[in-house]
């Protein structure tokens, strides 16, 4: 089931049941027809040879009872016999002798007559051309019924002394005064009958046979395959209850043939005309095998062209499920290559282009990705950053700073704050210039940044103002840096028109406590008093608020 799955394996199927259904359908309906026509031939052929045979007998046989009809009324058989009946002196023991001599002449003479023999009105044999005579089963009713019909025959029969199916035929001897004076017997072989069952150029094919009443053989048209054997009495009853009829049966050579009965009217036999099964049909048979050959060949060559067929159709498709399994699994670098001219080669080319378009898209999508995040990251510095000293803003400030408030309330470690303020910023700004100024800011915000740990932070306060914030460092530490700053500041020398400036800060310095309640404010206006000392106490200096 899993293989008639496979759209290969259905055109195979399909290929192969078109041509095998059609094919043996109008083989059957052909040899069928052919089969019925044949046996209608045989049939008709059989029944014209059987009758054909049985007239040509019935010529044959009437022509010998002429013969010996003829021979009956010759003045030696008449004289012969009249001399027995009323025996005169001296010649009684002549005229059967001579009578004997005429009767063996004649028989030597003719081939078909075996015995002449000549009996009395009683029955009595007077001469006979064969010594011993063959015994004569003439009926009861002789000699009334030989001056009645004229004449007797004695249905054929094996004759065992002969070596022939013979039969005889017994005719009248009247004296000349028309006085039935005995019979005259002839024994007829006939073996010499054959030529007339059948021409060996005019009848149509078959043999025919010639059986007695009880079914045995006599004479077949092909003498040679005579057999004294029998055809059972079943099938003899059955041709002859049906006469004119083919039948197939078992023939008396074993074979199985095809037979058609014939009573000739002249005598008792039955004319049997057959011919093997096997030999008509074989020419059939012989037609039949080349038709199942050459269907053979043909299903083999629709079965390859069949599967080439779904091969060329499964082929391309496995390619694209490979390739569209490969792009479902993100894999895009997909593509096929274009090899044919029909709907696949089209269908190749527009799984390429999909698979093209979706790479575009994707590297679109990356890039536009990319550019997003640096945009975010961008828009995310620039909300933390001062815009004139990339320093923190305040607002990053404030949250740093509750940060840090808050971890010093987790683990008590201090950290401190640094505020500062250029000193006497509006008077530079007054002599410089606005833009001398923001430089002096910059170059102040770069001395904070480079004096500070990396863990520290420097912010810009607002105006001329900066905060830092030392992480887990006390007062005292804080200091130093504040020192350091103010000594940097103080070596720092900028020049503005050409005039040299000197710049100072003042540095408040707190460290962060209990009191401060986690608030940015508290801890900012500690250090900003702080910062108010370092002013007042005379500028360019840290103050620690303690
Ligand atoms: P003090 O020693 O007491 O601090 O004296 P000061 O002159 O510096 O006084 P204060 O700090 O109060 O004045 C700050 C001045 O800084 C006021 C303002 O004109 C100037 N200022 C504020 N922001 C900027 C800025 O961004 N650029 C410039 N050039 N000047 C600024
Ligand atoms: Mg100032």
């Amino acid at each position: 089931m899993v293989l008639l799955k496979s759209i290969k394996s259905k055109i195979l199927v399909f290929a192969i049941m078109a041509t095998l259904i059609p094919s043996l359908g109008l083989g059957l309906l052909s040899f069928r027809q052919n089969e019925a026509q044949t046996s209608d031939t045989v049939n008709r052929e059989l029944r014209a040879l059987a009758s054909q045979a049985s007239r040509e007998l019935e010529l044959w046989i009437n022509k010998h009872i002429h013969s010996v009809r003829a021979l009956s009324t010759s003045n030696a058989v008449i004289d012969g016999l009249s001399a027995t009946s009323h025996p005169h002196a001296g010649m009684s023991n002549k005229t059967p002798q001579a009578l004997t001599h005429y009767l063996r002449s004649v028989q030597s003479k003719l081939d078909t007559i075996i015995e002449l023999t000549v009996v009395g009105a009683a029955g009595q044999i007077v001469a006979s051309s064969a010594a011993p005579p063959s015994v004569l089963n003439l009926p009861q009713s002789w000699p009334e019924s030989a001056f009645t019909e004229g004449v007797v025959l004695e249905p054929p029969h094996w004759d065992k002394l002969h070596g022939t199916a013979t039969f005889s035929v017994a005719v009248p001897v009247l004296s000349y005064d028309n006085v039935l004076m005995g019979a005259l017997v002839a024994v007829l072989d006939l073996r010499t009958a054959q030529p007339y069952l059948k021409s060996s150029t005019k009848s149509p094919l078959g043999e025919v046979l010639l059986l007695d009443q009880n079914g045995r053989a006599l004479l077949s048209s092909h003498a040679d395959k005579i057999k004294r054997i029998s055809l059972d009495a079943l099938i003899l009853r059955q041709l002859l209850a049906k006469p004119g009829e083919s039948m197939t049966f078992q023939g008396l050579m074993n074979r199985e043939v095809i037979g058609v009965a014939d009573t000739p009217a002249a005598l008792p036999i039955t004319v049997v005309a057959e011919r093997e099964r096997a030999d008509i049909y074989a020419a059939w048979v012989d037609l039949r095998n080349q038709f199942l050959a050459l269907v053979c060949i043909l299903v083999l060559v629709v079965a390859a062209v069949a599967f080439r067929m779904g091969r060329s159709i499964v082929t391309p498709l496995q390619h694209l499920i490979v390739a569209a399994n490969s792009i479902a699994d993100g894999d895009l670098d997909v593509q096929l290559p274009v090899t044919r001219n029909d709907e696949f080669g089209h269908l190749t080319l527009i799984f390429n282009r999909m698979a093209d378009k979706l790479r575009h898209s994707h590297a679109e999508v990356v890039a536009t990705n990319q550019a997003m995040q640096q945009q975010n990251t961008l828009l995310e510095t620039l909300s933390v950053t001062d815009g004139l000293t990339g320093l923190y803003n305040r607002s990053k400030l404030d949250v740093i700073l509750k940060d840090e408030l808050a971890r010093f309330n987790r683990n008590q470690r201090p950290f401190a704050v640094l505020m500062m303020d250029i000193d006497n910023f509006k008077t530079l700004n007054d002599n410089h210039g606005h833009i001398a100024g923001d430089e002096v800011i910059v170059a102040v915000a770069k001395i904070l940044s480079q004096s500070i740990r990396s863990v520290d932070y420097a912010a810009r306060y607002g105006g001329d103002e900066f905060v830092i914030i030392m992480v887990e460092t006390t007062a005292d530490m804080a200091f130093i840096t504040a020192e350091r700053i103010l000594s940097r500041v103080n070596d720092m020398r900028y020049s503005a028109n050409g005039k040299i400036i000197s710049v100072t800060v003042s540095i408040g310095v707190v460290q962060c406590q209990q009191s401060d309640n986690a608030s940015p404010t508290a801890v900012f206006a500690r250090a900003d008093s702080a910062l108010y000392e370092a002013k007042r106490a005379g500028r360019n200096q840290a103050h620690y608020a303690t």
